[in-house]
């Protein structure tokens, strides 16, 4: 695949584009908002990494400007650890997915793996996993033909597992991803909340849809696959 990181962090970009190169990607490295810009413009990438806070400008300004021209290129942006109104205005700009600094190579591989397992093209398709069906569109699940409702942070939940199908979510990135990384109430609310999203989507003979790894977190179960 041919990515783009867009990183005015010198030491920091050489330690991402080694590893992408590793993985078998071809990686450009952009390190100014201009520079990323022009790159877009000729090639056709099909995963951008982007660090917010450029020399010449804001990384949003970025994901627009790729948004409006119409591109679903999945964008993996990189923020600052307290930077939720950056991250809110991130997302709003159309990126995929985001990852707070300081963070260890290994979760970026994890979530460009993911973002580039997305089906193109179609920006809300239908999650689907075994008999488990979620629309993010209408905000439905269903088990098989029935319909089952669930509470806004049961659905994130379910929808960031399914998103996640084949790997192990731990509580942390449950905690960040659904909830946020600031989150600082009840320590077992991951557990709460999967418990209730189990009972949930209990169907009589039907596998369990979510699976605990112990000590690690949770996936969909792969019988539900
Ligand atoms: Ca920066």
């Amino acid at each position: 695949m041919r990515l783009l990181l867009v990183e005015d962090d010198q030491s920091l970009a050489k330690v991402i584009q080694r590893g992408l190169v590793e993985e078998g990607h071809a990686v450009d490295h952009a390190s100014t908002v201009a520079d990323a810009s022009e790159a877009v413009s000729i090639n056709e990438y099909d995963l951008l990494v982007l660090d917010l806070g450029l020399p010449d400008g804001d990384g949003t300004e970025l994901c627009e400007e790729v948004r409006n021209s119409g591109s679903g290129t999945p964008i993996l942006m990189l923020t600052a650890r307290d930077g939720i109104s950056d991250r809110v205005r991130g997302l709003d700009a159309g990126a995929d997915d985001y990852l707070t600094k300081p963070f260890a190579y290994p979760e970026l591989a994890a979530r460009v793996r993911a973002l580039l397992r997305r089906p193109r093209g179609t920006a809300k398709p239908i999650l689907e996993c075994g008999d488990l069906r979620l629309d993010p569109a209408s905000h439905t699940v269903w088990r098989g033909a029935i319909m089952v409702p669930l509470t806004p942070r049961e659905f994130s939940l379910l929808e960031y597992l399914l998103r996640h199908t084949g790997q192990v979510c731990t509580r942390e990135s449950l905690l960040e991803h659904v909830w946020d990384a600031h989150y600082d109430g009840l320590s077992n609310v991951v557990d709460v909340h999967v418990a209730n999203l189990r009972r949930k989507l209990e169907q009589p003979g039907a596998p369990d849809a979510i699976e605990t790894i112990r000590g690690v977190g949770y996936r969909i179960a792969e019988a539900a696959a």
